[in-house]
């Protein structure tokens, strides 16, 4: 088997492909405005993002995420799930959804083949969920988190953006999620990917003060995380179905772990989230080994983990903007 290794010794397995760069959310964190929304006719098509899966498998893919954008408002979703799932290579596949619309797609995505979700939800209050997506409907997210459990889309992932002065109250609530049910809750720092510096400012939140707050139920005691499982430190409450990720991009950044490439809705294979540069593979794509090829170019140019800016808002300028098209 074809092995993606970096020129750093990273071992890159996953492929994150946004399916669409629309959002049914307006998070104000994440979306500076919807200006940057593309219409249907310039994304991958469902056979663009088969082809470019197969390739990548071929190189040494195992595991894809799709997201967005929102992925559930891609019309032809199931269908690419279920297409997916058959390409020879792909052991896990894998969704990140805001849940509004997974009430009724959670099912049918699962009988397609999908097998897990990643769930956002950044406030279990129905009024401050509805400020910070700017309109979504708690109970539509809380509705989608149980049809996915239905459907057996196990362990459901919860994310929750760490928002000071916002949801920073929540925190514990969130993490008593964990005690009767196996939910995986998982805190992220918020990252100052839109261009209003002075809005990061006042709402970040480092990790540390919130597993002091999870702290209150009870001690942390650190496991290892499951296989391939990313960047996130676990912890378990005693007793608890369910465990509490951290991931902490800015205040202990995890880029000498990274293991894997982006794929955006329009087709540029991206090397790392943090730099410009950008493989337009839709030239490339009657032409397998042109593919595979962006594949090793993009494994190539994957920066050196310990050469990037300590200053969180200077690493993350690259970034600013394009989180709707990436889906983080
Ligand atoms: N619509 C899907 C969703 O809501 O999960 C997928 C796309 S969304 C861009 C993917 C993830 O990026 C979500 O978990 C979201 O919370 C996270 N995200 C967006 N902006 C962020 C920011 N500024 N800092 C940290 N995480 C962010």
């Amino acid at each position: 088997m074809t092995v993606l290794v970096d020129g750093f010794g990273r071992r890159i397995t996953y492929l994150r492909v946004s399916v669409t760069d629309r959002c049914n959310l307006n998070c104000f964190y994440c979306i500076p405005g919807r200006e940057g929304c593309l219409d249907g006719g310039q994304l991958l098509s469902l056979e663009e993002v088969v082809r470019i899966a197969d390739v990548a498998a071929a190189c040494g893919i195992s595991k894809i995420r799709l997201t967005g954008g929102e992925p559930l408002l891609r019309p032809d979703l199931t269908e690419l799930v279920r297409r997916l799932r058959e390409v020879p290579g792909i052991r896990e596949l894998s969704l990140t959804t805001n849940g509004m619309l997974l009430d009724t797609l959670a099912r049918p995505l699962a009988e397609a083949g999908l097998q897990r979700v990643n769930i956002s939800l950044d406030s279990l209050l129905p009024e401050n969920f509805s400020g910070i997506t700017r309109g979504g409907t708690l109970e539509r997210v809380l509705g989608g988190v149980r049809a996915a459990r239905e459907a057996g889309l196990y362990p459901i992932k919860i994310n929750v953006v760490l928002l000071k002065g916002i949801n920073d109250g929540e925190i514990a609530d969130f993490a008593g999620l964990t005690l009767a049910d196996d939910y995986h809750v998982r805190f992220i720092e918020f990252m100052p990917v839109t261009a209003e510096e002075e809005r990061w400012r006042e709402h970040y939140l480092p990790l540390e003060a919130a597993m002091a707050e999870c702290t209150r139920l009870g001690p942390l005691v650190e496991e290892p995380g499951p296989p391939n499982g990313g960047p996130a430190r676990y912890f378990r409450l005693a007793g608890a179905r369910g465990n509490i990720g951290f991931i902490s991009p800015l205040s202990r950044h995890f880029c000498g772990d990274c293991n894997r490439l982006r794929v955006t809705a329009q087709g540029k294979l991206l090397p790392c989230l943090l730099r410009e540069q950008a493989i337009d593979l839709r030239p490339l794509l009657p032409d397998t080994a042109e593919i595979a090829a962006a594949f090793v170019k993009a494994l190539l140019a994957k920066p050196d983990p310990t050469s990037l800016a300590a200053d969180p808002l200077v690493r993350c300028r690259p970034f600013i903007t394009k989180m709707a098209a990436i889906g983080g």
